[in-house]
């Protein structure tokens, strides 16, 4: 199934995505529902039990936040960051529902976390239950957040998606199907993904929305350089961006020669955009907002030094790399999983990782083979890479990994750009082996905070 640029990349609140941007389209698609069904007046009382995944890290994930978000309508991109929402709900025992109805609604009580039951559809699981003043039940839905901001409720959840296929042009379902299509073609992948997304919306809404999506990138990039303090959760870390850049601004005054100062560079965008993330900031989900930082730093690589060294001017780099990106996030949505909940930080961190490779390669003059090649080489190692946030926070080890990230994906764009693009391991079988992997990973290692680095490390 194909995945549209505009379902891999949309603009959202941080910290996560699977936590934040999806039980927040999850609960404003339910308060719609009840105003369609004609239930939205007689309603006087709203329960959300959240389960498994959602409800062991969603405190830090800002899970009740976003639900309390969507009950009141609202979304990401007209959430007034100066506004304090949850908090008046907290004090006033008074939600606005979809900013028309208020009614009471007690943060502890109406949201209901159930850390210990995990749906068997999926980890992060979500009931919505509307009542009458008489106590009478007039709405329960299940959804569930799938990944990367998507929902689907529960009887939509085995197509993965809460919609029907896209009618596209070209609509592969692995990357064998769309090498195949290229060369037929004779395209690049991103002509390919081009051609898709302008059967869907006109070609200036195309561009447009993708310069807007790399204008969201590069302004968290140059926020999160100026940013400083404590990220906020109790963990009490301290941002580290601007620090890194302040002395890679003095390194460069003085002409302090360094050959490796460009690993510097992308490190500093990655913890960038990640530290933004962690604050609760606007930025990018690519493909996820726990993994946020990895292809904006690889963007910002390209246009401000290996565009000199490509056969594109800046401007047709930058679609053509977030358009490449697109083709291969949407064959891990269709084909594995961009869950942390549901295959670890593979599926996030990995993904990212892989898209940003392939990428790169494209826009640096590689073939469509030498994208999938590298593409390839990037999850290869990331494989059974765990999601193991400590505290439940998406700050230790996420906003690290999406430096490291960064920076092996343009190693692999390298290794592949060195090579013909024929391997022994393609991208299909990397995906299918990623997505194995995460079925045969512990659940503690699956944005549950149960496991790995999450119980190994003290926190007072
Ligand atoms: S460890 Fe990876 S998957 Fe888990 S929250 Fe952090 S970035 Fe996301």
């Amino acid at each position: 199934m194909y995945y549209s640029f505009f379902e891999i990349f949309s603009i959202g609140v941080g910290p996560s995505s699977s936590h934040t941007v999806g039980p927040m389209r999850a609960a404003k698609r339910y308060v719609d529902n009840l105003h369609e069904k004609g239930l939205f007046d007689g309603t006087e009382k709203i329960n959300v039990t959240i389960y498994g995944s959602l409800a062991l890290t969603g405190f830090g994930h800002g899970t009740v936040k976003a639900i309390v978000y969507g009950l009141m309508g609202l979304v990401a991109d007209a959430i007034n960051p100066e506004m304090p929402y949850v908090n008046s709900v907290d004090r006033d025992k008074i939600l606005h529902l979809a900013q028309e109805k208020p009614i009471e609604f007690d943060l502890e009580k109406n949201i209901i976390m159930r850390k210990d039951i995990f749906l068997p559809e999926h980890s992060n699981g979500m009931k919505f239950e509307a009542y009458d003043k008489d106590g009478k039940l007039l709405l329960e839905e299940i959804y569930f957040s799938v990944g990367g901001g998507t929902i689907a409720r529960q009887d939509e959840v085995h197509r993965r998606v809460g919609r029907e296929p896209l009618k596209v042009p070209h609509d592969f379902n692995s990357a064998k199907e769309l090498l195949e299509i290229c060369e037929k073609e004779n395209k690049d992948i991103s002509d390919i993904i081009l051609e898709n997304e302008c059967a869907l919306m006109p070609y200036e809404e195309v561009k447009a929305g993708i310069f807007k999506i790399r204008d969201v990138m590069q302004n968290s990039i140059d926020r999160g350089m100026k940013a400083s303090g404590i990220l906020p959760g109790g963990l009490n870390l301290p941002r580290k961006a601007k620090d890194i850049y302040e002395r890679l601004e003095e390194k460069f005054k003085s002409n302090d020669y360094d050959p490796l100062l460009m690993i510097d560079w992308l490190n500093l965008w990655g913890f960038a955009v990640a530290e933004e993330n962690a604050a609760g900031g606007q930025v990018v989900t690519a493909p996820t907002m726990g993994s946020a930082g990895v292809i904006p730093s690889v963007l910002r690589y390209y246009e401000r030094f290996a565009a000199p060294k490509s056969p594109y001017t800046v401007e047709e780099g930058v679609i053509k790399l977030l358009l490449t990106a697109s083709g291969i996030g949407s064959l891990y949505r269709s084909n594995a999983s961009i869950s942390g909940a549901e295959v670890g930080c593979q599926g996030e961190i990995g993904v990212a990782c892989s898209m940003a490779a392939g990428a790169l390669a494209a826009v640096m003059g590689g073939n469509n083979k030498q994208a999938e090649n590298a593409a390839e080489i990037a999850m290869e190692h990331n494989l059974g890479l765990t999601c193991d946030p400590i505290a439940g926070l998406v700050q230790a080890p996420c906003i690290e990994r999406n430096a490291m990230g960064a920076v092996k994906a343009v190693n692999s764009a390298r290794i592949a750009l060195k090579g013909t693009g024929n391997n022994i391991i393609s991208l299909d079988s990397v995906i299918k082996t990623m997505l194995n992997t995460g079925m045969d990973m512990n659940n503690k290692y699956k944005e549950t905070s149960l496991g790995g680095l999450a119980v190994n490390v003290a926190t007072c």
